[in-house]
This record gives structure tokens, sequence and C-alpha cells, in this order.
């Protein structure tokens, strides 16, 4: 399996809530390694084209509001399988469902304010890592090194 990237965002609950240390803790242990990271507070603009995919739902208007509500920590996050990876690590969207250990199990307020976002396909992977960092703002790490 060849090494991937992912895109990550730490939702307004997560900061909120005081446990930033302790996601970014639970991906180092699955083996994913952080190559981007940047703090911001997300216009409506930046959170409507996003989530552009979601605009016919009935909770996106909600969801908008929601990711506007306070800073985020968005990044990269490269390893093996990285997407999926990613997305287990995470649990499933609605805590109630999520399992044990799980991001969003231990620390999601609600099926919303679910703490953690994760691309779902390398393809959106890509589309939504350029969406909040360009090609020189990722770091490069050594996988061959121990
Ligand atoms: P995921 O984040 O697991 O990929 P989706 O892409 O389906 O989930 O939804 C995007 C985000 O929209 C979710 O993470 C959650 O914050 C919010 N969301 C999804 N479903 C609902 C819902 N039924 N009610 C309120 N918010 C929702
Ligand atoms: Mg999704």
């Amino acid at each position: 399996m060849a090494i991937e990237r992912t895109l990550s965002i730490l939702k307004p609950d997560a900061l909120q809530s005081g446990v930033v240390g302790k996601i970014l803790t639970k991906f180092e242990e699955s083996g994913l390694k952080p190559v981007a990271m940047r703090m911001l507070q997300l216009t409506q603009p930046e959170a409507e084209g996003f989530y552009a995919v979601h605009r016919e739902r009935p909770f996106f208007k909600s969801l908008v509001a929601y990711m506007t509500s306070g800073p985020v920590i968005v990044q990269v996050l490269e390893g093996e399988n990285a997407v999926a990876k990613n997305r287990e690590v995470m649990g499933a969207t609605n805590p109630a469902n999520a399992a044990d250990g799980t991001i969003r199990k231990l620390f999601a307020k609600s099926i919303e304010a679910n703490s953690v976002h994760g691309s779902d396909s390398a393809e959106n992977a890509r589309t939504e890592i350029a969406y909040f960092f360009s090609q020189t703002e990722l770091v490069k790490y050594d996988w061959a090194r121990k």
C-alpha cells in the first residue's frame, strides 16, 4: 500500500472542549503524520464551498453555521492508506454509532458537532487538501527512516 495523504479538520467542538492534544495523539498512535497544519476560523463562503456536496441536505445551513462558530485546525495527514486509516480512527459520523476508542466515540458532542472531518476518498482528499494548502506548505517525511 502506497503512502497517501488526506485532509483532516479538528472542528469547533474539539477546540472548545480542549481535546486537541488527545485527538492529535490518536492520529500519531495510528501511524499518521501531519505534513501541514493551520489554525483558522472559517468564513461562511469558505465553509459553504468546502461542504458544497452537501448543499441540498437539510442539515447544510446548520452545518455551515456550526463550522464557522469557532476556530478549527486544518491539517494534512500522511501515511499508509491514510484516507481509510483516518476514517477508521475518526469513527462513524454519528457518535452514537461510532466504535469504542474512536475519536468521535470519545469526544463528539452530536452528529453535527462530531469533532473531526476526514476526506472520504483519495480523489476528494486531493481536492480538499488543495482547498486549504498549496504544495509548498506540505513538508516531507522520509518514510524509510525508523
Ligand atoms: P462524515 O463527516 O462522516 O464524512 P458526512 O460527509 O455525511 O459525514 O457529513 C458531513 C458533516 O455534516 C458531518 O461530519 C456532520 O458534522 C454533519 N452531518 C451529517 N449528517 C448530519 C445530520 N443528520 N444532522 C446534522 N449534521 C449532520
Ligand atoms: Mg463526509
